[in-house]
């Protein structure tokens, strides 16, 4: 699919971070249809990591942004395998609840031109293993107008509130080392998926790649990128403000050596975990135990 910061509905270019391929594993032939991607990927995992059941992940893109009929004919071939368990399904907020097909969403809602996803995932939820992942990145309005978004904070707020009523299984993407945010909206962001009932999170270092918008805004006017230090503590707070329950997808970014511009650290992805780990021992802390006591007062 495509998104509205790309097809011009709401932008062009993408959100600036966003890399022009989409993020997609790379043994994924986008080109082919759903059945055969899905064939091809459980041979390549399974051979892999001798896995014997499996998720269709639709990670690319913006995967709610099509008529509902289309996206009913992809689900349900993504899911006619018989190993196939569940989807994964990666969404903007503003596209799962009102589509981002009306212009100016930052501040009111998007008409709604079309019926939106939301009922369709729910039935999905009821039939099968289903994540819907939104985007957040970050909490600050201002941070989320300069990577060109095209939603607001209160719109995450209103897709997360309307999917929790319908029961989805919620996992939000969150990026640490955006130039304009600060400490406390990364410790905000945490509070904020404890308060919405968010299940999963997945926690992205911002890297500047040469394949996306950002590249060239950094090569015109560097800016001071987060230290590795600076990374594995901020991860390490966010994970303490965190609802314990609540799984860990993913604490640092995947990018691509090729067209990697900086910070080169995010490459060794082992060693981050590593070291996450290690500062958690050091401050004799773990997920969750700071949030009954501060989280609990934003959590309610
Ligand atoms: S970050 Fe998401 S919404 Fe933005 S351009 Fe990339 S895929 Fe589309």
């Amino acid at each position: 699919m495509t998104c509205p910061t790309r097809d011009g509905t709401l932008g062009r270019g993408g959100c600036i971070y966003c890399e022009e391929a989409g993020a997609r594993a790379a043994y994924v032939e986008p080109a082919l249809p759903i059945r055969e991607q899905v064939r091809r990927g459980i041979e390549h995992v399974r051979r892999r990591y001798k896995a014997e059941k499996f998720l269709v992940y639709f990670q690319p893109y913006t995967n709610t942004y099509a008529p509902v009929e289309r996206l009913r004919a992809l689900f349900d071939e993504a899911l006619d395998h018989p190993d196939v368990v569940g989807l994964m399904i990666g969404t903007r907020p503003d596209c799962l609840v009102d589509r981002g097909v009306g212009k100016a969403t930052f501040g009111q809602p998007a008409p709604q031109q079309e019926p939106a996803p939301l009922a369709l995932l729910e039935e999905y939820h009821r039939r099968t293993y289903l994540w819907v992942e939104l985007g957040l990145q970050s909490v600050n309005d201002a941070t989320l107008a300069w990577v060109r978004r095209g939603h607001d904070f209160a719109a995450f707020e209103r897709a997360a509130a309307a999917a929790k009523a319908r029961g989805l299984r919620l996992c939000a993407h969150v990026i640490v080392g955006l130039p304009t945010d600060r400490r406390e909206d990364h410790l905000a962001a945490a509070d904020a998926l404890n308060r919405l009932g968010f299940d999963g999170v997945k926690i992205h270092c911002l890297y500047v790649s040469r394949n996306a918008p950002l590249g060239e805004v950094y090569a015109r006017e560097p800016f001071p990128l987060m230290t590795r230090e600076e990374y594995v503590e901020r991860v390490c707070d966010i994970l303490e403000r965190l609802n314990p329950r609540m799984v860990i997808h993913r604490l640092t970014s995947d990018a691509d050596r090729r067209t990697l511009v900086a910070p080169l650290w995010c490459l060794d992805k082992g060693g981050i975990l590593s070291e996450i780990d290690a500062e958690l021992a050091r401050r004799g802390s773990r997920q969750g135990s700071l949030y009954r006591t501060e989280a609990t007062t934003f959590a309610g």
